[in-house]
């Protein structure tokens, strides 16, 4: 299954399926050029639609989304 943005824990991280919309507002971290496959936590592979994130046990994140726990990979 697919993380909701209106899941109460994703709301919290400022998650989005589509970073483009990431609230800039609210989490002036973000950039662009950041998303899930650009993630140190993402665990799908290049090229993948969707991976899992360790922040969202048992769900997947949209390679094109976004939170505010987005840490460059290495
Ligand atoms: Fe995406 Fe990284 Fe946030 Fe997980 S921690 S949802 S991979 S940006």
């Amino acid at each position: 299954a697919m993380v909701d943005e209106k899941d109460p824990a994703a709301a919290g991280l400022g998650y989005v399926a589509d970073a483009k919309k990431a609230d800039e507002k609210k989490f002036p971290k973000y950039a662009a050029g950041q998303n899930c496959t650009t993630c140190a936590l993402y665990q799908g592979k290049a090229g993948d639609k969707a991976g899992g994130c360790p922040l969202f046990a048992g769900k997947q994140v949209a390679g094109a989304g976004w939170c505010s726990a987005w840490a460059k990979k290495a």
